[in-house]
């Protein structure tokens, strides 16, 4: 259930009507949007008489029930507003968010030796990236797979963001290496087969580190939501949605299918960030291109490319990899499009307006 204050609500009176609801033994939170104040009602309301609440205060507009099983990450529960994830970086804050630019993460499945690390993230840098990606922990089909290099590759990762200033996302599989990701990662990746895992959400849920939750091998969108709301159930509200395909029946001719459709589904549903990744969606280098393109137009937030100095010796993902001068080629690709849609960034993260915007606030149903 949420309580939609009027805009010229005191304070005083948004923390009256709180106490209020604390002695009626309800939990409230208060969420500060731009425009106006929500309070927020999460467990059982069921019994709640909402003219009761109604009556409690004349600045009150408002209270509508969440239906829906994700309360927190319902697009109810910030009354349609998107969240803006800031995430501080070396270089300085990059925002994800639907009315930001695009933002994008590039950089290679795992972290091999410092100089392919160092060199990939100087040249994504160059080419526009804000983010590098790189994985220390892999999570392998196969025992005897590659695993990842595990903490020096943290510690590569952690120089290769001295040397760039540029944001570092990683992936965490095991809560007992929480606190090390978590120590060097800007953004905590939850990968695809983890997506269910629930004690690694609710622990990452409690560090506070931005997390990027990708969407599980054959996850519906509802399963997908419920684990993000774990995350914000544990008191983090900065997370990413990360569609990185779904498992169809063709295993010969791409890897996972690439849902782009529930970008706009996951618009109507969550004020959270969306972010698209079209290396594991594909499986192929060579159709990484268009889809970027697919997400750009509709309507994501942020990109993640794997990209690799060398794809073919590549420790995991090779033939999904970029080289890095087909992704600086990508890069001047996308562009125009970027801008078309009014999100590219100039230099800075500057918030812009994009055309998506009203379209997408007019599909909002309340
Ligand atoms: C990855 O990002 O390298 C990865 C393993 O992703 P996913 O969990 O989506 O398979
Ligand atoms: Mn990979």
């Amino acid at each position: 259930m949420i309580i939609v204050m009027k805009s010229d609500s005191p304070s005083a009176e948004i923390e009256r009507v709180s106490s209020e609801l604390r002695r009626w033994n309800i939990t409230p939170e208060k969420l500060e949007g731009k425009h106006k104040v929500v309070i927020g009602l999460v467990g059982d309301t069921t019994e709640i008489d909402m003219r009761q609440i109604q009556n409690l205060s004349s600045f009150i507009e408002q209270v509508l029930r969440v239906k829906k099983p994700f309360k927190r990450a319902s697009l109810e529960f910030r009354y349609g507003e998107p969240s803006e994830i800031v995430v501080p970086t070396p270089n300085g804050p990059v925002t994800f968010g639907q009315n930001h630019s695009l933002v994008l993460v590039a950089g290679p499945c795992s972290v091999e030796n410092e100089e392919m690390i160092v060199e990939t993230a100087q040249r994504v840098k160059a080419a526009g990236a804000q983010f590098l990606r790189g994985g220390a922990y892999k999570p392998r089909t196969s025992p005897y797979a590659f695993q990842g290099h595990g903490e020096s590759a943290l510690k590569l990762l952690a120089q290769a963001r001295v040397v760039t200033g540029l944001g570092i996302i990683t992936e965490v599989m095991d809560t007992s290496d929480m606190d090390k990701v978590a120590s060097i990662a800007d953004v905590v990746q939850i990968g695809a087969r983890n997506m269910q895992n629930f004690s690694l959400l609710k622990k990452v849920g409690a560090t506070g580190k931005p997390v990027l939750l990708k969407r599980g091998l054959a996850a519906t969108i509802e399963d997908w939501l419920m684990s993000a709301e774990y995350i914000l159930a544990a008191g983090n509200p900065n997370v990413i949605l990360c569609e990185r395909g779904i498992r169809t029946f063709d295993k010969q001719y791409t890897r996972n299918t690439l849902d782009i459709s529930a970008i706009p589904v996951l618009r109507t549903l969550t004020h959270l960030p969306i972010m698209i990744d079209p290396s594991h969606a594909t499986g192929f280098s060579e159709f990484v291109p268009t889809m970027a393109m697919a997400a750009i137009a509709a309507g994501a937030d942020s990109l993640m490319i794997e990209v690799h100095p060398n794809p073919a010796k590549a420790l995991s993902d090779g033939p999904q990899s970029l080289t890095i001068e087909a992704f600086e080629q990508l890069m001047l690709d996308l562009a125009p499009l970027g801008k078309f849609f009014g999100r590219w960034a100039t230099n800075d993260n500057a918030t812009t307006t994009p055309k998506f915007a009203t379209l997408v606030s007019s599909s909002a149903n309340f």
